[in-house]
This record gives structure tokens, sequence and C-alpha cells, in this order.
């Protein structure tokens, strides 16, 4: 993964390299490949099973919704088809110069509460690893938790717990809870990895969906040092 982005001389890895970087590392991740036609997007997602997702893969797009680029709950091969077409309508209205390599497929990950793990490099502490809920509590509320790299167990739990939406991932008014020994494990490997793994400068898992008996990263953004 990182090496094919070297040989390319790029330093952000696409979401499917990502991925299978995260898939290296024990992380979940949906399954994903790169279809370079409609044709084969509508034979792998075949293959899948529906629903699936389409996506633009391009290395020069990193956020695919603002482009038009994310397509969800495609139930068969028609919908299919046409997702691919307006993606690369859609993007190549809004971002005439990137360089478009396809569309990535993978199959639509079931919903669960959203989650974000984030590793950046702070110039005084090094790697900082950081926690929050998706969506509007991180975009809007800023609520989130930082631990430097490497992390303890207890670490990974004060994390989690201290943010002010943690009543949500213990399941609130019918909401599945989260598995927060699971949310653990995978800020600890994300602290793992970025420990043995210098040339990682940044990474970003978001979001990731959280259950009440496993999570899984259906969106990843890896980013090299020069
Ligand atoms: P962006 O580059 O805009 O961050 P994402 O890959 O995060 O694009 O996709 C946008 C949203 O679509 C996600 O926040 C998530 O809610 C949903 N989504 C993306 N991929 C999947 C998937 N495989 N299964 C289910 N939902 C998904
Ligand atoms: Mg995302």
């Amino acid at each position: 993964m990182i090496n094919s982005a070297r040989k390319d001389g790029r330093t952000v890895l696409t979401e499917i390299e990502s991925k299978g970087l995260l898939k290296e590392i024990g992380i979940p991740t949906t399954q994903i490949d790169l279809a370079t036609s409609d044709k084969e997007a509508v034979a792998m997602s075949e293959k899948l099973g529906f629903p699936v997702v389409l996506k633009v893969a391009s290395p020069d797009i990193s956020h695919k919704s603002d482009a038009g680029g994310v397509k969800v709950g495609l139930k068969n091969g028609h919908e299919v088809a046409n997702a691919y077409q307006e993606i690369m309508k859609s993007v190549k209205q809004k971002f005439p110069q990137a360089k478009i390599e396809g569309v990535s497929v993978q199959n639509m990950a079931r919903a669960g509460t959203e989650i974000i793990i984030g590793m950046t490099k702070d110039a005084q502490f090094g790697p900082v690893l950081m926690f929050g809920l998706g969506g509007v509590w991180v975009e809007v509320l800023k609520d989130v938790s930082f631990r430097i790299v490497p992390l303890t167990r207890r670490d990974a739990s004060e994390m989690i717990k201290e943010i002010r939406g943690y009543p949500l991932l213990q399941g609130y008014r019918g909401t599945e809870a989260a598995n927060v020994t699971i949310l653990e494990d995978l800020l600890l490997k994300v602290s793992e990895f970025t420990e043995k793994t210098p040339e990682i400068k940044e990474m970003d898992l978001n979001p990731i969906f959280a259950y009440k008996d496993g999570a899984i990263a259906v969106d990843a953004r890896v980013v090299l040092e020069n």
C-alpha cells in the first residue's frame, strides 16, 4: 500500500490503499475494489452482494462527498451503472484537473454509531490520537479527546469516556450501544502502528461504524511523511 503510493510519488494514500493498510493491522474495513468502467462496477457489485456503495477513486480528492463522489444504498445493477456515470460526471465538473482512477465498489455497512479516530503529529508532543463521535459532534461541537502516543489501555478507556457524547455510546433511547472494549482495541492498534511506522504522518478513520459486537471503518485516509 505504502510502496504503491511512493512509486507514484504520492504522500496521500487512496481509500483503497488506506483500507488495505488497516486490514494489515487488524482493523476491520468494508470490502473494497476498484472499477474502471460501469460494467466492471456492476460485476463487482453482483459478486459482493447488494446493497453496495460507490465512491470516486482519485488521489486528488479527499472529500469525496463534496465532489458528488459518494453513492450509498445501491440495490441493483441498474442503480450501480447509473451511480458510476453520475459520479464521473459530477467529479469531472467540480474537479476538472483531478486524476480519476475510477470508482471504488464496496459493501454497504449496516448503520451504527459513527465515531472518528484520527492521528496527527504535533510539533511539540509528536504523534497524538484523537477520538470523537462522527458528524455534527465533531464538526460543530468539537467534542473530541486527545492522547499522546503510545497509549495505554487506560488512556484509551479514558479518552472514550471523557467526550460529552459518551452516553450515546452506551445506547441512548433505543440506539445500539457500542462495545467500548472494541473501540479501545482500535485506538491501541492505531497507537502501536503509529509508533512502529514513523513514515505515517496522518491517519483519519472517518467514520467508523460502532456496534454492540464490533466496529468497521467505512472511510479511511492515510498520509505519509514527505
Ligand atoms: P468523504 O470522503 O466525503 O468523507 P465517506 O467515504 O466518508 O466520504 O462517505 C460519506 C458518508 O457515506 C460516510 O460518512 C458514511 O455515513 C457513508 N458511507 C460511506 N461508505 C459507506 C459504506 N461502505 N457503508 C455504509 N455507509 C457508508
Ligand atoms: Mg469520510
